[in-house]
């Protein structure tokens, strides 16, 4: 996407760094436990505290989910991957490295299918790996400075784009599906609150001016921890480097790099130390971690086992389910109600009224009781019944909400036994197709709204409002049970004739 500036074209050429936060119950090389806000320096240990001697095991499980997200985003997976120590020098390592990936990462290349704009964008992944997270530096004030250990050793999966981005807004979209498919995978919290997913973008811009083309340093914004701060960071550098350019015709030359930091309150990026070439780091092999082989048929089975990515998810619900584009997500991103609607499904409802009373009468219910429709409790059949009865006509929309209450309340006292078709039974809410008894309704109502009628012949467009509000009548008058189709064909056969 590129934008007209002064004259210029400008395509701003965005790639991301994300780091995500594993959801392991314990650190990527040691058995401290994984706790947000625990007191400071109260989950270390000998190896998270970089102790003479101690030495690191691999997490098990902090690979397992690395593997699953990188076959998400269908990346290569290493049959071999190693572990390198990446020189730091900083309070909050105080082991003076980190231990990442360099050039064996877990994750190779892969892309990810962005809907964008109207369009399925291709953003393509250059890697991913495994590292381990710094601890907090903290400032509690009179220019001390402490530090906190707890997240000192965190597993981190460093995922890194291509530059295939071309906007804020699609950097931000790209980000937020990539936090919802973490989320649907169960491979991290990915909570923006707690820094489980933190992000860094490099920026530069392709300018066409006339026949020219000139491309703009790249400058790398650290540490973003909000899609609102990275949506800023990238629009405050495109027009900042574009200024630049027009000031100095600097372009992009080696060793011209540059890190930047972000300003929250000011809205604006600012100047930091330069970057670091990778000889800086220092990385060499971890002499205490043997390399990791991964087992094809364990991968193969990993990737078996992914299930339905939300994107696609979200297409197939939108037309199988007929649900508003906009209900779709938050339907889909509840994994276990999203499972539960395909299950209901299954036995042969009718998708769409399915679809209906899960956005409907389903959900409602389960918001006053605090928790998602699977979180009900129920089981498919009693949403596929339910569903089977309003589609055929044997009750109406209004009567469907109010046995879907009563099978709540049902299983809530443990009566497990309750099935919405003898509950409509039961609760009179089997709809009346007797044609004589819905005539006798209309013509109390028609009697009782005379001024109406009168109404409807003076002013034909006013005709189908009245029927609506005749049927209306007609409701009320049969508690609910008159067959609303056939009402509607009735009242209007009547106002017709008279
Ligand atoms: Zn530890
Ligand atoms: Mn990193």
């Amino acid at each position: 996407m590129s934008l007209a500036i002064d004259g210029c074209v400008v395509e701003p050429i965005i790639g991301l760094e994300v780091h995500l936060q594993l959801a392991t119950r314990t650190k990527m090389f040691c058995g401290c436990a994984l706790e947000f806000a625990a007191p400071p320096n109260s989950r270390v240990c000998p190896v998270c505290l970089g102790l003479p001697g101690a030495l690191p095991v691999v997490n098990s499980h902090a690979v397992e989910l690395a593997v699953r997200t990188g076959l998400a985003m269908h990346c290569r997976i290493a049959r071999v991957t190693r572990w390198d120590r990446k020189s730091y020098y900083y309070p909050d390592l105080p082991k003076n490295y980190q231990i990442s990936q360099y050039d064996q990462p877990i994750c190779g290349p892969g892309h990810f299918e962005l809907p964008f704009g109207g369009h399925i964008r291709k953003i393509r992944i250059r890697r991913a790996h495994l590292e381990e997270d710094a601890g907090k530096n903290i400032h509690p004030g009179d220019g001390i400075t402490a530090v906190d250990l707890n997240r000192a050793g965190a597993p981190l999966l460093e995922i890194v784009t291509e530059p295939d981005l071309r906007s804020a807004d699609e950097a931000k979209e790209f980000a937020e599906q990539l936090r919802r498919l973490a989320a649907y995978l169960g491979v991290s919290e990915a909570n923006m609150m707690k820094g489980q997913m933190r992000f860094e973008p490099n920026i530069n811009l392709r300018i066409r001016k006339a026949e020219a083309v000139f491309v703009t340093p790249i400058v790398e914004v650290k540490n973003l921890n909000s899609f609102r701060s990275l949506h800023g960071a990238i629009e405050y550098e495109v027009q900042r480097q574009f200024d630049e350019w027009r000031e100095t015709g600097r372009t992009t030359a080696v060793g011209n790099k540059s890190n930047r930091g972000w300003d929250d309150v000011g809205m604006r990026t600012l100047p930091q130390r330069e970057k670091e070439e990778a000889d800086q780091y220092r990385y060499f092999p971890d002499p205490d971690l043997p390399v990791v082989k991964l087992d094809p048929a364990w991968v193969e089975h990993l990737a078996e086992e992914l299930p339905e990515m939300p994107i696609p998810r979200t297409e197939r619900f939108t037309c199988e389910y007929k649900l508003p584009v906009r209900d779709a997500p938050a339907l889909v991103d509840d994994r276990a109600t999203a499972d539960l609607l395909d299950h209901a499904a299954e036995a042969g409802a009718d998708k769409a009224t399915l679809g209906k009373h899960f956005l409907g009468c389903w959900s409602k219910l389960a918001n006053e009781r605090g928790v998602t429709v699977a979180g009900l409790g129920l089981p498919p059949t009693a949403f596929g019944e339910l569903a089977e009865l309003a589609h055929r006509g044997v009750v109406s929309a209004t009567a469907a909400a109010q046995i879907a209450g009563e099978i709540v309340r049902c299983w809530e006292a443990e009566r497990r036994t309750a099935k919405p078709e003898a509950l409509a039974e039961t609760m009179g809410l089997v709809q009346n197709r007797d044609e004589g008894q819905i005539l006798e309704w209309v013509e109390q109502a028609l009697a009782a709204n005379s001024k109406a009628i009168a109404d409807s012949r003076e002013n034909p467009k006013k005709a189908a409002a009245i029927c609506g509000f005749l049927a209306g009548q007609v409701m009320k008058l049969s508690a609910g049970r008159a067959d609303p189709k056939r009402t509607r064909e009735l009242i209007a056969q009547r106002l017709e004739s008279v």
